[in-house]
């Protein structure tokens, strides 16, 4: 059963997601009709269906990407040319939750194993946005979808009160969140119930084979923070250019490379790189069986928001294996300008992004199909725009 999941949300209002059920599509079908898709709705604080889906084969490794930008610009460049009453409700936009829309389908696979979560406000004026890609079964990723947000803003204001920079504080409570949620992954006894686990409908994975990529932002007035494990990808579209605020972590990396030889890992070609010749990614939430190779220490980047700032994409490798950046970019630009929302009510204009979030997600998703994409694909547009 081949399962769509897309998602727009208000401004303000808890997300809402649809989840499209398309007709069973055989995993050797070499037609997908977008057409055939039905959508049906369902509500939910956050859309993702997960279930289990062999996607095994990858390894990650860690780092610390650090971003440090010039001073954020909220509002205009020329703040002098701009009236107060703009100025406030320019501030008034930055703090609310970006605009966003999401889509999320199985495609040519089997079974559904990415998971989708958005937690507007989360923390207070910050925004949470997460892809996780499962491999295995789906349970490590529904887990994620579930609890990722709990344990950032846990550890956040854990720290919150400490002197430090502020990318120093967001890669501590991200790392530390990683690892809680990796030690969940780890330690998971197979109880409760996750939908769409393999391992709880008669078909049972050693738990120690399963896990997640995990690509995760904040998204606040100010900055945006970004962490990452796995092969999921965040690119900001900022004046035009697409900037990557995060690296893939394949076991073919020179520096994941080197990392996983000297813990006494290999890397074997099989289908791609693969760390011990099984994982195509050399980091990842869960898979304790390869550990210490595939690590799930996230790399981070904290990247200061400026008044150029078009859109946020977040996905799945399902994604970027057949879309470039630069293409997902100028498809989104498209998407919004298309959509400029009309000056006026507040809610016209929420809805217009989110109605040009939404058709770029699902145009991406479209494009990864027609591309061939044989995975899993889930995209997370947001709208960074401050200035309409
Ligand atoms: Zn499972």
């Amino acid at each position: 059963m081949a399962e769509v999941l897309c998602e727009g949300s208000d401004v303000s209002a808890v997300t809402t997601s649809s989840i499209c059920e398309a007709s069973s599509i055989p995993a050797t079908s070499c037609e997908i009709d977008i057409r055939r898709l039905k959508f049906v709705e369902s509500t939910g604080s956050n859309g993702s269906e997960t279930e289990p889906t062999p996607k095994r084969r990858k390894t990650k490794s860690s780092q610390m990407i650090r971003r440090e930008r010039g001073p954020c610009v909220l509002v205009g460049s020329d703040q002098n040319s701009v009236n107060p009453k703009e100025k406030l409700v320019r501030l008034e936009s930055a703090l609310q939750c970006p605009r966003h829309g999401t889509m999320s389908v199985c495609g040519r696979r089997r079974d559904m194993e990415d998971a989708v979560s958005i937690r507007p406000d989360f923390i207070q004026n910050r925004h949470f946005f997460g892809v996780f890609d499962g491999h295995g079964c789906s349970h490590v990723a529904t887990t994620c979808q579930e609890r990722m947000h709990e344990f950032v803003a846990e550890e956040w204001e854990k720290i919150e009160s400490k002197d430090a920079l502020m990318t120093d504080r967001w890669t501590e409570a991200m790392k530390k969140s990683f690892r809680r949620m990796d030690g969940e992954a780890v330690n998971w006894s197979g109880q409760g119930r996750i939908p769409g686990c393999r391992c709880q409908q008669g078909r049972p994975m050693r738990s120690e084979h399963v896990g997640s990529t995990a690509v995760v932002a904040v998204v606040g007035p100010m900055r945006i923070v970004v962490a990452n494990c796995g092969d999921s990808r965040a690119v900001l579209s900022r004046n035009g250019v697409p900037v990557p605020l995060s690296s893939d972590h394949k076991p073919d990396r020179p520096d994941e490379l080197e990392r996983i030889q000297s813990a006494g890992g290999r890397v074997i070609y099989w289908d791609g790189p693969r760390v011990l010749g099984v994982l195509a990614m050399s980091r990842a939430i869960g898979d304790s069986h390869l550990k210490p190779f595939v690590t799930a220490e996230p790399e981070v980047t904290v990247t200061e928001r400026e008044e150029g700032d078009e859109c946020l994409i977040l996905a799945s490798d399902g994604l970027w294996d057949v879309v470039t950046n630069e293409m997902a970019c100028e498809i989104v630009r498209t998407c919004l300008r298309s959509n400029e929302p009309v000056r006026g009510g507040e809610g016209e204009v929420a809805r217009a992004s989110d109605k040009a979030c939404a058709d770029a997600a699902m145009l991406l998703t479209k494009l990864a199909l027609a591309r061939r994409s044989a995975d899993n694909v889930t995209v997370v547009v947001v709208d960074l725009r401050t200035n309409v």
